[in-house]
């Protein structure tokens, strides 16, 4: 265990003259990385495509100098239409077959716009859960409730449903399990430092990540099949790792330096994914709140610098894990169907998150087909039936607005027909070729509320491990104040390490 950075955290606890924004940078813990003691895994025994030993060299015995350097640009919590906007200035950067880049939202449910939800993924980004309420170590049914809410609002099919992260990265070896038996194919809370920069990896012989809670003990988590993403920190010229909203933590001059250092870490290394984790919350402007367009500007700067280099890579995690799979080198990642951007085209306006793509300049998507659903705390639009009442915890998926029988009844997405080609007013699948065929096969979602809970199997470590510290900022705008407190507890705790 290191002692990384605790001056650095001193000296973040005292400055508390900064902003307050920049209080909020996420830290990865002081202590966080090494290899672990505990985690064993046998590459002869471990192959792709569904089991892979983590390693810092790439799959398949791949050269660095031949795989592509990919950069995964993700973001987190609800979807609004400002934050989305965002995000797109963040991804207004091109891969090297011409396709624009993609990312990854990690969506919490409450002030969400399912309407705009479906447009992401639509335009072939990647949607993914951060449970209902943004909690740290979510129940069972915190998790369940988004999955619902994400298909049936958003029309995501489940099958497309595929990553977790953890509010505030606050995971157990309960919260791994729970995702394994809703069917996820990944999670993406944990934090990579140098010593312990893997590729990602299989949990079939457990955690190799934040080992020092203790969630390497193979008896806690085994679980074939499914992936970890571990979240690749960037170390501060103190040699602090930030993970999160890394902007928040310096100048944008020292932070652009930092990030350059710790990409040529990656690229000139073994070429391990390379992230930027984003809260868009932070660098969207908001009236009464300071002006964030500088740091915005800086983050978009970077992005626009790295995709001018070779072999550069923008994805969605999805995407990574695609090649993950069944890795080819840079040179044939170009002509890889899940790397194409060709949009459907329909033929006719449908309320599928596009604009008509055969008549152009159709202005907001589909917007004159949604549906709004109006409640007391929330307002959000949808290609699909509005409930009757507000969504919560324990009936996310309330009884629709209307009855099946009515003449504006949405048909809801089945499973033989992705939704980007679903006419839900119609009830008809658009798609009449094999090129867009779709069956989903996903483990059907379970928001019983008497179905298991997460436990407390593992101590989570709270206040230690890296923490999402700015995210309440995201789920509504006035505890802004509240998080300096937290965040510079979170700092002290990681002092007692
Ligand atoms: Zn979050």
């Amino acid at each position: 265990m290191k002692f990384l950075g605790i001056s650095a955290a001193i000296v973040s606890v005292l400055c508390l003259t900064q902003s307050v924004l920049a209080q909020e940078g996420a830290t990865a813990p002081a202590g966080a990385g090494g290899a672990s003691s505990s985690y064993h895994c046998d590459p002869n025994a471990c192959k792709l495509p569904n089991c892979l030993c983590a390693s810092q060299s790439p799959p398949a015995g791949l050269s660095p100098k031949d795989v592509p350097q990919f950069v995964t640009i993700t973001f987190d919590d609800s979807i609004q239409a400002k934050l989305l906007a965002t995000a797109h200035e963040m991804l207004n950067v091109k891969n090297p077959n011409g396709c624009p880049a993609k990312g990854s939202w990690y969506v919490s449910m409450e002030y969400t716009d399912f309407s705009l939800v479906q447009q992401w993924y639509a335009n072939g980004n990647e949607v993914a859960d951060h449970t209902f309420s943004h909690v740290g170590n979510p129940s069972a049914q915190e998790i369940a409730a988004a999955r619902a809410m994400l298909h049936k609002y958003a029309g995501i099919p489940l099958g497309k449903i595929k990553g977790f992260r953890a509010p505030f990265l606050n995971y157990t070896a309960d919260t791994l399990n729970e995702i394994s038996k809703q069917g996820f194919h990944y999670d993406t809370s944990s934090t990579a430092v140098v010593d312990d920069c893997y590729w990602p990896y299989t949990l079939d012989n457990g955690m190799a990540n934040d080992c020092w809670t203790g969630i390497c003990d193979p008896d806690k988590v085994k679980l074939p099949g499914v992936w970890e993403i571990p979240m690749y920190a960037v170390n501060d010229n103190a040699s602090t790792p930030q993970l999160m909203d890394v902007y928040l933590a310096g100048s944008v001059s020292d932070v652009t330096a930092w990030s350059n250092a710790n990409f040529d870490r990656h690229y000139n290394g073994n070429r391990q994914p390379f992230g930027i984790y984003v809260h868009p919350t932070h660098l969207t402007t908001f009236p009464g709140l300071e002006d964030p367009s500088a740091l915005k500007k800086g983050v978009v700067d970077f992005i626009q610098s790295l995709a001018g280099k070779p072999d550069v890579w923008f994805v969605t995690n999805e995407q990574l894990l695609q090649w993950m799979q069944n890795p080819v080198p840079a040179s044939q990642l170009a002509n890889q169907s899940y790397m194409k951007c060709e949009l459907p085209n329909t033929g006719k306006e449908i309320c599928n998150g596009l604009e008509n793509i055969t008549i152009s300049d159709a202005g907001v998507a589909s917007s004159n087909l949604l549906n709004a659903c109006n409640f007391n705390t929330t307002n959000w639009g949808t290609c699909y039936n509005c409930p009757s009442v507000a969504p919560t915890l324990e009936q996310p998926t309330p009884e629709d607005h209307v009855q099946s029988n009515d003449p504006s009844y949405r048909h809801p997405v089945p499973d033989n027909c992705d939704s980007v080609w679903w006419d839900p007013v119609a009830g008809a699948c658009l798609c009449t070729s094999s090129g867009c065929a779709y069956k989903d096969v996903a483990v059907p979602v379970n928001t019983s509320t008497s179905s298991s809970k997460g436990g407390n199997a593992v101590s989570s470590g709270t206040g230690q491990k890296p923490s999402e510290n700015a995210d309440n900022n995201a789920i509504g705008l006035a505890p802004v104040y509240g998080l300096v407190l937290s965040s510079v507890a979170g700092m002290i705790a990681t002092l007692w390490l």
